[in-house]
């Protein structure tokens, strides 16, 4: 029976949070009693480190549980020591907003820049909230398609030739979710090249720029030249670099007036986040050695559990994947297992493969369609050694048995 309720078409057209909604049915599974393995979302499962915790809770112990005008003011001023220092850009506070995670920084900046019927160039496989959020400021996603044999990164001619008079924002994401993907200062400066000459605005989303295994350094696309810093807004956070995601600090910056239009767009939204965490936040980057080390530590591990997922991977019958070179994710092929027939269920997409490998394997992968892929889907190493062996050794059963 159709629903009576008539919401709004914005919201009908847009799907919800795969990611989530994977990590939400794992855990509906595991509060049943069933025994499942989570690889689905993309979560550090490091707890968050001693100092920044003791400084988030010692700030609520003393009051810091109102609005953040003060306690908002002096993490401004640290981040921008941080692109300063970490990424050779140098800002005023004012070109800063702190919002509630990265991803309302970029929900908050699609709905500052994006009219109606504005074209966003994207790459494909790209994070999965990025196309809802393009839909929902009324902007058409135009989408380069990548694969493994360009390591899933575009070429600059790509960008160039989806180029149109329509076009407004391109979005750049490395390292990638979900492909793990890196580009290299090299490939970041000919495609900056295209923005620059095109004259179009670009979202740099940054925000695992510490989680880089290997040669490849990192490189902030605004810091290329004096005009990218006119067109480019650098988007971070907390989440993924000091394993804060429910805290949910993120934060852009970027040209005075796109900054000035995001907060004005966030102050009738939500207001900034909660001051608290935002001393969290502050800790973070103001206690530098502590924070370098433990971001240190949680590097070397995830590398460990990088090598270790992906070699187990390309050991299963019909799978083949690329060494992921940054984030947390492995993005495995799995077209090779198309056709085939496990108990009665044929696997014939990633959508597919995921259910059967929830339900009879008890293993949560998120299916490639949810970041424009018909032929893989991601698996997420922000989780114990032990748990890539037991996730692992269960889909080997499944598919090689
Ligand atoms: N960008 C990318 C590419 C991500 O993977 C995430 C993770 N959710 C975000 C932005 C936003 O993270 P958060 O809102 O937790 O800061
Ligand atoms: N970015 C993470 C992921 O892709 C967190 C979940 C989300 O915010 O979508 O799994």
């Amino acid at each position: 029976m159709a629903s009576k309720v008539r919401l709004a078409r914005r919201i009908c057209e847009v799907q919800p949070s795969a990611t989530l909604a994977v990590d939400a049915k794992a855990k509906a599974l595991q509060a049943q009693g069933l025994d499942i393995v989570g690889f689905g979302v993309g979560e550090p499962d490091f707890d968050t480190p001693g100092h920044i915790v003791n400084a988030a809770a010692s700030a609520m112990k003393s009051g810091d549980t109102k609005y953040s005008a003060k306690r908002g003011a002096e993490l401004k001023r640290l981040i921008v020591e941080k692109l300063k220092r970490e990424n050779n850009l140098e800002y005023k506070p004012e070109q800063v907003i702190v919002s509630n995670g990265g991803k309302q920084s970029l929900y908050n900046l699609c709905q500052v820049l994006v009219d109606e019927g504005d074209e966003v160039i994207l790459a494909a496989p790209y994070w999965v909230s990025y196309l809802e959020q393009i839909r929902l400021a009324g902007g058409k996603p135009v989408i380069l398609n990548t694969t493994e044999a360009t390591a899933f990164k575009i070429a600059p001619q790509q960008l160039e030739k989806a180029i149109t008079p329509k076009t407004k924002l391109f979005i750049h994401n490395s390292p990638s979710n979900p492909t793990g993907s890196v580009y290299t200062p090299e490939e970041i400066r000919a495609i900056a090249a295209v923005i620059e000459k095109a004259g179009i605005y670009a979202l740099s989303d940054e925000i695992y720029e510490h989680l880089i295994y290997g040669d490849i350094k990192f490189l902030s696309m605004a810091a290329i030249s004096p005009r990218l810093k006119e067109l480019v807004v650098t988007v971070n956070g907390c989440s993924k670099t000091f394993s804060m995601t429910g805290c949910r600090i993120g934060w852009a910056a970027g040209p005075d007036e796109i900054i000035k239009a995001a907060l004005k767009f966030q102050s009738h939204a939500t207001s900034d986040p909660a001051a608290f965490c935002q001393a969290g936040a502050a800790e973070a980057y103001a206690s530098r050695p502590a924070s370098e080390a433990a971001v240190a530590a949680m590097r070397k591990q995830f590398d460990q559990r990088r090598k270790h997922m992906h070699a187990r991977l390309n050991r299963l019958k019909g799978v083949t994947c690329l060494e992921p070179l940054g984030a947390f994710y492995c993005f495995p092929n799995i077209s090779g297992v198309f056709g085939r027939q496990f108990n009665a269920t044929r696997v014939n997409s990633p959508m597919d493969f995921c259910t059967v490998a929830l339900e009879q394997a008890g293993v949560a992968l998120v299916p490639g369609e949810a970041f424009g892929s018909s032929q893989h889907v991601r698996l997420s190493y922000a989780t114990s050694m032990d748990l890539i062996t037991k996730g692992l050794d269960r889909l080997e059963k499944m598919l090689n048995g």
